[in-house]
């Protein structure tokens, strides 16, 4: 059978712009449609536009540093439009480098909605187009809980593109979203509260780090709200929103934001009809190897419900191209994934976390932590502390889990976690040298 392409790939995100680029450098025929935006949620509503406003939002505080150090300067005022229009550009700058990556590696793109006809058919618009594989990458979307009234609140989609900036803003949910977004609006001079319905943010996160995280973002002026749900959003006619709480409390505010996890987004796609198999959450089921219940479809990055990290996403691409096109066999690795959460300070891991670490290593686990005032806050008079920890299998001495929380700590995270990856003993941190004076260098003198 002869077919249009030899890989059609759903999605121009993360993971489908990685195997698209990483197939047609091997000579596949390969086309990728698209309904929104080149580059998926992290170029366009994810990983970049927020980092850019994470810096934004911690230029506040270095005014305030600065003092301690003699530089006397005042904020005059935020201008919310620029940060907004400048990301904007930046953004629709990427989505023109994705354009011309994906054009110059020889991918087709087709603009539209794509979905399933049949195992090899894909309806792009009115255009049928076929493949002898398909491979869904079509991400997440936000989900809200359906409350009455929440057609008034928005989602990380929506802070993005705000007309105005809020002074006031109610973050709903405890997760990477809420806690950065926190951190964002706070950063740039809102009142926030972030309200949670369980007794501590950050669920998975290592205990240690979530109370002391916990503790850094209060400090930071965020009033945190635990055990705590609105059932009710009420707007006024001037456009001041009422969140009633399930205790009867109200909370008037300019805007509430949800961010309350995601959802695989599938809509349209047609998988029951075509018999792609999914879980009961939405995530499409797929083997090891990525291939779903249709032997010819394959499934990765968010909608396969995996860790929903851009880095993973990336990696599954490469997985999945080199075990179609050079015969690899192996199964991805999804141990030891550092992520980091960009709040204030940083949170940043690797490995397991200390509640796992005890359940895995039974009296086997040795455990090193350490909380310090970082150098720089000797001076600027502000109260940030920073907190690390080291797990350590005690019987073979390697680093099965490391955690901070404190300002660069996604940075240096990554060089940590090539270590544990290359299977680093304590003994190894405790014969490095440090680099002095730095806070990464008590990583290499825990004892
Ligand atoms: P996506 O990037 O979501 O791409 C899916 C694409 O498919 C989209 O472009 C969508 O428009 C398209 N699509 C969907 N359905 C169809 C259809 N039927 N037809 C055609 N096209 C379709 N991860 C990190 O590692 N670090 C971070 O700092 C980080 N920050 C984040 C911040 C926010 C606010 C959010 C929301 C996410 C963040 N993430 C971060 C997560 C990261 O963005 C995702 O894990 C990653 O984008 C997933 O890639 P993907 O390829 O699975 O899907
Ligand atoms: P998360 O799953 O991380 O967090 C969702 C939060 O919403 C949890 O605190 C959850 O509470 C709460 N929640 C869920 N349902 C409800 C409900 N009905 N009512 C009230 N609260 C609710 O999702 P996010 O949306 O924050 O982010 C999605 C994913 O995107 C992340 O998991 C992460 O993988 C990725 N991401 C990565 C980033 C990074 O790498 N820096 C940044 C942003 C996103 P509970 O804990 O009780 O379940």
């Amino acid at each position: 059978m002869s077919f249009d392409f030899d890989l059609l790939v759903i999605g121009a995100g993360s993971g489908g712009v990685r195997s698209s680029r990483m197939a047609a450098a091997r000579g596949a025929r390969v086309a990728v449609v698209e309904n929104r935006y080149l580059g998926g949620t992290c170029v366009n509503v994810g990983c970049v536009p927020k980092k850019l406003f994470v810096y934004a939002s911690e230029y506040v505080e270095k005014i305030e540093e600065a003092r301690g150090y003699g530089v006397q300067t005042q904020l005059e005022r935020f201008d919310w439009p620029t940060l907004r229009d400048n990301k904007t550009r930046e953004i629709e700058r990427l989505n023109g480098i994705y354009g011309n990556m994906l054009r110059n590696a020889g991918v087709t793109i087709l603009n539209g909605s794509a979905s399933l006809l049949d195992a090899h058919t894909v309806k792009v618009g009115d255009e049928l187009v076929s493949a002898e594989r398909i491979l869904i990458a079509t991400g997440g979307w936000p989900f809200r809980p359906d409350i009455p009234g929440v057609e008034f609140s928005i989602t990380s989609n929506e802070a993005f593109y705000l007309d105005e900036f809020p002074q006031r803003v109610v973050v709903v949910g405890g997760g990477y979203i809420a806690v950065e977004f926190a951190g964002i609006f706070n950063g740039l001079g809102a009142d926030v509260k972030l309200v949670y319905r369980g007794e501590q943010i950050l669920r998975g996160f290592d205990e240690g780090v979530r109370k002391f995280a916990a503790e850094q973002i209060a400090a930071k002026g965020i009033d945190i709200m635990v055990q705590q749900d609105i059932v009710v959003i009420e707007r006024a006619g001037n456009g001041e929103l009422t969140c009633v709480m399930a205790d009867g409390q109200r909370l008037v505010t300019d805007c509430v934001m949800y961010a309350t996890g995601r959802r695989p987004m599938t809509d349209g796609l047609n998988l029951a009809e075509v018999g792609v198999n999914t879980r009961r959450d939405g995530t499409i089921e797929t083997n090891e190897h990525f291939q779903t219940s249709v032997s010819s479809i394959y499934a990765l990055g968010d909608v396969i419900g995996t860790p929903a990290l851009t880095p993973v996403a990336l990696a599954q691409g490469m997985k999945l191209v080199a075990h179609l096109f050079d015969g690899d066999t192996t199964p991805m690795d999804y141990s030891n994934i550092p992520t980091a959460v960009f709040c204030q300070p940083n949170i940043a891991t690797v490995g397991l976390t200390e509640e796992a670490a005890a359940e895995t290593f039974v009296n086997d686990l040795s455990v090193f932590e350490t909380s310090f005032r970082p150098m720089k806050h000797t001076i600027s008079g502000l109260p940030e502390r920073t907190y690390m920890k080291l797990l350590v299998q005690t019987s073979t001495d390697r680093i099965v889990g490391a955690h901070m929380v404190g300002a660069d700590s996604g940075e240096i995270m990554q060089g940590i976690a090539v270590a544990i990856r290359a299977g680093a003993t304590k003994a190894v941190f405790d014969s490095t040298i440090g680099i002095h004076p730095t806070a990464a260098e008590e990583f290499v003198t825990m004892r």
